[in-house]
């Protein structure tokens, strides 16, 4: 499963009770209460081993950051979730906690997937809440309701909500190669899937012959679903896709990309071997697509050649 998904199959966000206020109280004051704490960049808080996310009860709640607005996130049997905000400098907040700030892309790689995807929904709400100060309509300043999830303009009474960027990504396959691109900013030897942001009046599949077309002058006809991913950073949804090139010329368009290239298994193989060739990010919806691609059609486990040339 992508790294932050797969949330659903244990929490439940009990979306139909965040308009119950005295509900919500009644859950934060309660045993139950788990508070995971966002500083004002984004960041959230670990155990100073890193391995797992520092979490408030009830209790620490009030005598640690007993000013801090909380939203209700969701329950379990055990537990009910909230993201509380912590103002202020962010290193100050770790110390009075005894944890450590960690941005969310170390989370992806080193927290429990339950905890990974937790703070991933929290910092997508969290990320709303700060940029909807004004309400697009008339300008009056915005309220948040239904803890923390709606926020209501105080104007002209307008109700916003949440909005999810959608971005296509894609591995795209002729003759037993795939099409994979670079950036000029990217570390040396890296090359990813394509990807770009969904435009107005489009279909995701119309987004990827599109984008495909822009950045590396490729047509595309089979277009499907492989899986996505919350990428709140600040505010994605990546939904990955698999493709079938008509032709192998390649012809850069746009200017997004320096370089693209087709990859056979055996020249991705002897470039992790000889350092010429670098992955997407392990916890990227690019890296799951290549690995996806590479065991369909080289037999390859992406994984183990990663670590054998480490
Ligand atoms: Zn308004």
């Amino acid at each position: 499963m992508n790294t932050f998904s797969g949330l659903s199959l244990l929490l439940d966000r009990v979306a139909e009770r965040r308009d119950e206020a005295d509900w919500v109280a009644e859950r934060a004051r309660s045993g139950q209460a788990r508070f995971l704490v966002l500083d004002s960049e984004q960041q959230a808080f670990a155990q100073p081993d890193g391995d797992t996310l520092r979490w408030l009860d009830a209790t620490e709640r009030a005598s640690l950051l007993p000013d801090a607005p909380a939203s209700l996130l969701g329950a379990t049997e055990q537990h009910t979730f909230f993201l509380l905000h912590a103002s202020g400098d962010g290193e100050a907040v770790a110390q009075a906690l005894g944890a450590r700030r960690m941005h969310l892309r170390e989370a992806g790689l080193r927290l429990p997937a339950d905890e990974a995807g937790l703070f991933a929904y929290a910092k997508g709400l969290a990320h709303w809440q700060h940029e909807m100060r004004h309400c697009h309509a008339c300008g009056a300043p915005l309220q948040l309701v239904a803890s923390g999830h709606r926020a209501q303009c105080t104007g002209c009474g307008r109700l916003h909500f949440p909005r999810t960027d959608a971005a296509v990504i894609v591995i795209v396959e002729h003759q037993g190669a795939c099409l994979l691109g670079r950036q000029a900013s990217w570390p040396a030897g890296r090359y990813s899937t394509l990807a770009g942001f969904v435009e107005p009046g489009e279909s995701l599949e119309d987004a990827v012959r599109r984008e495909v077309a822009e950045e590396a002058g490729v047509r595309v006809d089979q277009v499907h679903y492989h899986s996505s991913q919350p990428w709140p950073l600040p505010a994605s949804l990546m939904v990955g896709f698999t493709a079938t090139a008509h032709s192998g010329t390649i012809q850069l368009r746009d200017g997004e990309l320096e370089d693209a290239r087709w990859f056979t298994p055996a020249q991705i193989a002897e470039g992790l071997a000889d350092g010429s060739f670098a992955t997407p990010p392990k916890l990227s919806v690019s890296y799951r697509l290549l690995a996806h691609w590479l065991l369909e059609r080289g037999g390859l486990d992406l994984d183990a050649l990663i670590a054998r040339h480490r």
